[in-house]
């Protein structure tokens, strides 16, 4: 070989070396490509990919630029399927929803043979190990056709390892099974003072009254358990990652709640992500004012929740003017206005934020009013309306003066429709479930369910939101359209502005570099599709800090 191809030759060695280093890829936790990324930022931009590191997003771009940037051990090929934001409930009663969960509910059952139904599907979708406790609640056999009280025998066929505490409607009587009666050693012939361990044919029945039924409810597991508490969450937990839920905002707890769910949550057994409202009662007063909001990677404890007061319903929601469907009747308050001036005045001085049920117009305009007097004018405490259901027309701009932040729940709207214009006539039902109207004054909307009182489904609540229908596909051209959000407007209601509702829209709520990696891929693209796929989407997978939570099988 000449000497200068013998150059040339290693001329094009060392360009090439130093190419390939100069495309060396930054190695990375974890990249999803090749989707539709609705990244729900501040211009609603889509994207096809981004690359995630230590939990967070590192760069949101295109595939080709996010693949010739990165590599990573773990790559996600979305496929063309549509990937948001993880979706942030942003009223709901998880805790609720968890302790329900541990309970075959029997309110209904119109025989004894349909409670042991229930009991073994129960048994069965929760996948009991021998030694678990079954604990039902609501069986009444008055309305049954054979009105005696029912027999262990069943029971004790169907589950022989498996404790039974079932107890009556009215809570004054239970019937346990073998198993219950053994752990808590209950003898033939036991005797006590106000209750009775029957038997016939001196035989335990496993019916129990008054006062016996305190000897089982004694050794039931309870919420001071810690496993049956990390058992009841991690089940509710998983049901909401199936919904691509990945931040839901628990309104009304304890302080020893908020304890339970901080140390599950540290010791890995709780994933999901919470805000808690506290209760309005003296002992979270006295605690947290004291000691500030509480804040780590997966908790925010960033405000109280008052009650106005009650439902429309059951007639409880508090009106200007009488119950179109029951003259004379406002409603009422739940407390006194002093209650909610000294307490609102306490909450104003303090890092927290003030969020109130208010369902009808009188309790809706006590609030607001109340609200003003301690914000003065324009702010950014984000103080929030919970429901916001019926507003009286003159009202509305009371929302945009003092910035307060409706907090609303299509799925109510879907689910009263069929009876609030009894309840409010056919004027005021024109302010009522007013979504749009309440996002033109204050420019944002959080949404939520109100789960377990509505499904946990954020697909039901786009599709109220934007449709305003129920799964039942009625009314047909949809409840009050005028009041309908745009899908847009909606996705951000349960993203962006859900999170900016907890003061949490730095940290998440839309795929932008530096957030928390928290997104879905769905199977249907809801922005897109036909109003009658939104209720079939289904989620394909549910991330949280990069992780994933939930997987289609
Ligand atoms: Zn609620």
């Amino acid at each position: 070989m000449k000497k200068s191809a013998a150059f040339i030759l290693l001329i094009l060695l060392v360009a090439s070396i130093s190419f390939t280093s100069c495309v060396r890829k930054t190695r990375v936790d974890l990249i999803l490509y090749n989707g539709k990324v609705y990244t729900v930022d501040s211009s609603f931009s889509v994207q096809q990919a981004f690359a995630i590191k230590d939990g967070k997003l590192l760069e949101v771009g295109d595939s080709k630029s996010i693949l010739g940037k990165y590599e990573a051990a773990d790559t996600i090929d979305a496929k063309g399927n549509a990937v948001y934001p993880g979706l942030m409930d942003a009223h709901a009663h998880f805790y609720a929803y968890a302790m329900g969960l541990t309970e075959v509910d029997l309110v209904g059952a119109n025989s004894w043979q349909e409670c042991v139904d229930r009991i073994k599907s129960y048994a069965s979708a929760h996948k009991l190990s021998p030694g678990q406790w079954i604990v039902g609640r609501g069986w009444d056999q008055n309305d049954w056709e054979k009105k005696e009280f029912p027999d262990r025998e069943l029971l004790d066929k169907d589950f022989p390892n498996n404790p039974i505490y079932l107890s009556r409607v009215d809570g004054h009587a239970a019937l346990v099974n073998q198993k219950a009666l053994e752990l808590a050693s209950i003898k033939p012939g036991q005797t006590l003072t106000g209750g009775v361990v029957e038997m016939k044919n001196n035989r335990l029945t496993g019916i129990l009254v008054d006062n016996a039924t305190g000897i089982v409810e004694q050794i039931l597991p309870s919420s001071n358990d810690s496993a049956f508490l990390s058992r009841a969450f991690q089940e509710a937990q998983q049901n909401c990652f199936a919904q691509g839920l990945t931040t839901i905002e628990d309104c009304g707890l304890m302080k020893q709640q908020v304890d339970q769910l901080d140390s599950l949550q540290k010791a890995g057994l709780l994933k999901m992500k919470l805000v808690v409202l506290l209760s309005d009662a003296k002992s979270n007063y006295e605690y947290y004012l004291k000691a500030g909001t509480y804040k780590t990677p997966r908790l925010n404890v960033n405000g109280f929740k008052l009650y106005a007061d009650g439902a429309l319903g059951s007639r409880g929601a508090c009106l200007l003017q009488p119950y179109s469907d029951k003259p004379g009747w406002y409603g009422f308050l739940l407390s006194n206005l002093t209650h909610y001036d000294s307490v609102l005045s306490l909450i104003v001085n303090s890092p927290f934020q003030a969020c109130t049920h208010a369902i009808g117009d009188s309790g809706n305009r006590m609030i607001l009013q109340a609200y003003a007097r301690q914000l003065k004018g324009p702010n950014d405490r984000r103080w929030r309306i919970e429901h916001a259901q019926v507003i009286n027309e003159s009202d509305f701009e009371w929302f945009g003066k003092y910035n307060i932040v409706p907090s609303v729940q299509p799925t109510h709207a879907t689910s009263d429709m069929y009876w609030a214009g009894d309840r409010l006539g056919k004027e005021r039902l024109k302010g009522a479930y007013a979504f749009k109207k309440l996002l033109d004054e204050n420019g944002w909307i959080a949404l939520g369910t109100d789960f377990p009182v509505e499904d946990i489904s954020p697909f039901k609540t786009f599709f109220a939101a934007v449709i305003r229908k129920d799964a039942k596909n009625f009314p047909e051209g949809g409840f009050q359209m005028e009041n309908a959000l745009t899908r847009m407007q909606a996705l951000r209601g349960m993203t962006i502005w859900a999170a900016k509702g907890a003061f949490e829209e730095k940290e998440k709520g839309s795929i932008e570099k530096g957030k928390d990696a928290d997104f879905i891929i769905t199977d249907k693209n809801i922005m897109e599709c036909d109003p009658q796929q939104i209720l079939q989407t289904k989620v394909k997978a549910t991330y949280i800090n990069g992780e994933k939570v939930f997987e289609a099988k």
